[in-house]
């Protein structure tokens, strides 16, 4: 046994110091960012927002308003392989990038063989795949990545979820351009209660973008973010990518019907390792696991575009407050400040 006794942080920890500043607006940041890939070499140039891979917000439809934006979605993996290859199809002749979508994956023999089948088909159609496990530090994760690696030389490939930077490298060496990083922090995950395994997501952010940029990768910070401030703070710390779930459930462009309670209108949104999912895609939850994940209701909320434009809106405002013109420069302007409370709440929650 052996116990960590740094201080290790959540984004409810720190806030961001304000700096001076010559911007006069926040109309004048640019919040988009370019990379060019370490293992593909292609070139990305967008605003590095990315819906999770659940089948709630991984939609299509999340896509075409996303995109419309120059977000990202990570589609989930439960589309049939003709709807998928219709999408992907689409994007290489409409309007959408193709950074627009990224192909989601497990690392299951049934995930392979629908990989493989939909890149024989419609290979250069896509361009962004999400290759995606609870647990990244298991050894034939690594090794599935090497593969897909090794067959698709030519495809962005964001793997995850890990926490630490010997794990990032790893990745990295293994063909990984992205690693997504988060183990615990969801909105409906319960593997911190269930297992007590996990890490504070702004440190995991920290150590995981230093050690990824040490070696020309990038990182995506995945769960955690309830507020347009924790982005802020995620860029800040270093990420170079953010997945949202929580964030952007309950919208019109989720799926799932609207459900009415004492007059209020709501949507469903659960953990992809809840019993919910489980059972919609696995037949129940297996004898031998527990769920990892709940079910909650979340406020209908509309069209996507406006929570956007709050999400953006404070990422934006972040910049001004610490003088950068782009996103690019909020990590080396950040100063974090660790703090014991973030928010009045004289008036309540909200
Ligand atoms: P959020 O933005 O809602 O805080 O976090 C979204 C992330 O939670 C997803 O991208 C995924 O990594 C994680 N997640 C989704 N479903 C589950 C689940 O059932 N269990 C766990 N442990 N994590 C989940």
């Amino acid at each position: 046994m052996h116990i960590e006794e740094s201080v290790k942080l959540d984004f409810k920890d720190v806030l961001i110091r304000p700096k001076r500043s010559t911007l006069m607006s926040r109309s004048g940041v640019d919040i988009r960012r370019e990379f060019v890939f370490h293992h593909s070499g292609r070139h990305y140039h967008g605003i590095p927002v990315i819906a999770a891979n659940m089948d709630t917000t991984g939609t299509i439809e999340m896509a075409l308003a996303l995109g419309a934006q120059g977000l990202s979605v990570a589609l989930h993996k439960h589309y049939p392989e003709d709807e998928l290859i219709a999408f992907f199809q689409s994007l290489q002749h409409g309007k959408l990038k193709a950074s627009t979508a990224f192909y989601s994956m497990g690392i299951g023999k049934a995930d392979y063989e629908k990989f493989a089948a939909v890149m024989a088909r419609a290979g250069d159609a896509i361009e962004y795949v999400c290759i995606d496990v609870a647990n990244g530090y298991s050894e034939v994760f690594v090794h599935f990545v090497k593969k897909i690696r090794a067959s698709f030389p030519q495809l962005t490939i964001m793997a995850g979820n890990v926490v630490t930077g010997d794990m990032t490298e790893e990745l990295i060496l293994a063909g990984a351009d992205i690693v997504k990083v988060g183990i615990g922090p969801g909105s409906v995950c319960t593997t911190r209660k269930m297992t007590g395994i996990g890490y504070p997501q702004l440190s995991a952010v920290i150590e995981c973008a230093d050690a990824a940029h040490g070696l020309g990768g990038q990182i995506c910070a995945d769960g955690g973010c309830s507020v347009p401030g924790d982005l802020a703070k995620a860029f800040g710390g270093g990420a170079d990518f953010i997945m949202l779930g929580g964030m952007l459930a309950g919208h019109d462009e989720c799926a799932g019907d609207i459900v009415e309670r004492d007059g209020k209108k709501f949507k469903r949104f659960y953990g992809m390792s809840s019993r919910t999912a489980m059972e919609k895609y696995a037949g129940g939850v297996a004898q031998y696991r527990a769920s990892e994940g709940k079910e909650v209701l979340v406020e209908y909320r509309g069209p996507v575009t406006d929570t956007l434009q709050d999400i953006l809106g404070g990422v934006r405002s972040a910049c001004t407050y610490v003088g950068a013109h782009k996103l690019k420069e909020l990590t080396k302007r950040t100063t974090f400040i660790r703090v014991t409370q973030q928010l009045n709440e004289v008036f309540g929650k909200s």
